[in-house]
């Protein structure tokens, strides 16, 4: 299963603890997972074996989106910072948008993501 794990700046540091807290299911052996660049590199700062796409703003959510299209991506985790605009906007609706036209699980927020977690824990 791949997961793809993406926060913005102002959440990055969230993002971290929470791939922390929930190391134990994401070091899983059947769990792939991708990130944007920058996120990705604080993902490997902390030990987390992550496949790097490019930055965000680069071109990096699009990428992903691209990924979750052609059936590649299970599951986004994006940590969204709501009190902060983005140049690349236009790229993060845009996956939002894939992900409901595939039905593919999209966390935004810290507290759907644990959910998730969750039930792939529940299953494995
Ligand atoms: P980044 O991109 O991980 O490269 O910072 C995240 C984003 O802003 O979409």
């Amino acid at each position: 299963m791949e997961i793809a794990i993406i926060a913005h700046d102002g959440k990055k540091v969230d993002l971290v603890a929470f791939l922390l807290k929930n190391k134990a299911i994401l070091q899983l052996e059947k769990i792939n997972l991708i990130a944007t660049g920058t996120t990705g590199g604080k993902a490997e700062d902390v030990g987390f074996k992550v496949r790097r796409m490019l930055s965000g703003p680069l071109g990096g959510d699009a990428q992903i989106a691209a990924r979750v299209a052609e059936g590649k991506t299970q599951m986004v985790i994006f940590f969204k910072d709501p009190l902060s605009s983005h140049p690349h906007e236009a790229d993060v609706n845009m996956l939002i948008r894939v992900c409901d036209v595939h039905n593919v699980p999209l966390a935004t927020n810290e507290a759907t993501a644990q959910l998730l977690i969750d039930a792939i824990a529940q299953q494995s």
